[in-house]
């Protein structure tokens, strides 16, 4: 199985994917934790050249940037992971180059979708987590955690971001079996009690 966490910064993704690997380690599956952009050697080098504010891609060389590391991982990492028979919970994946290069970079989804089919064979979680939360808790959360994630907010902007959760919002309405929506205004242990009941009928299946 293959779980993707999506959401703006400051959400709480990085936290609820080590709670969901942690409660189905307990549960006896063999899990693989990653994340995006990242997950192999490769992908983490892009990383770095993406998460640079001071060289300022435009968005479709973001996007190609953002598929090639994604290539990379899913070739390398994810499908022998679902291929071995393990559990795959990745911290970001396609759905967030289709908010922020494809809504809020306005390249729009179909170029991110062709991208992926090319890149990655058009691979789909079986569920994506999209975590909401207020953007002012967001911001704050980001700020708390590290200063290059809060400078990085800054460099792009409050209305870029606002795109960025109004697309998120758009992709889950336009697939809803795919899409989990979570509330995430609550503690850590609250929002994962409510992953747990989101995925329930995955890990019966
Ligand atoms: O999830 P994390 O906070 O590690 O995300 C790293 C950064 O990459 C964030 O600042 C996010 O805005 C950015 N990002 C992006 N486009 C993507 C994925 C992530 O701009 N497709």
């Amino acid at each position: 199985r293959f779980i993707a966490f999506e959401g703006g910064e400051g959400a709480g993704k990085s936290t609820q994917s080590r709670l969901l690997a942690e409660a189905l380690t307990a549960r006896g599956l063999d899990i693989v934790t990653t994340r995006e952009p990242g997950g192999t050697p490769g992908a983490e080098a892009l990383r770095a050249l993406l998460l640079d504010t001071a060289l300022d891609w435009n968005p479709k060389a973001e996007a190609l940037l953002f598929a090639a590391a994604r290539s990379d991982h899913v070739e390398t990492l994810i499908r022998p992971a679902l291929a071995a028979g393990k559990w795959v919970i990745c911290d970001r994946f396609l759905d967030s180059s289709r908010a922020y290069q494809g809504g809020a970079g306005g390249i729009g989804d179909e170029a991110v979708l062709d991208l992926h089919r090319i890149g990655s064979d058009g691979l789909l979680p079986d569920c994506t987590i999209l975590i909401e939360v207020d953007p002012a808790e967001a911001a704050a959360r980001a700020h708390a955690r590290d200063g290059d994630a809060a400078d990085r907010i800054g460099a792009k902007g409050k209305e870029y971001h606002a795109a960025v959760r109004a697309r998120f919002a758009l992709l889950a309405k336009q697939d809803p079996d795919r899409f989990a929506r979570i509330d995430g205004d609550a503690t850590a242990d609250e929002v994962h009690a409510r992953i747990m009941a989101a995925l329930a009928p995955l890990m019966e299946g």
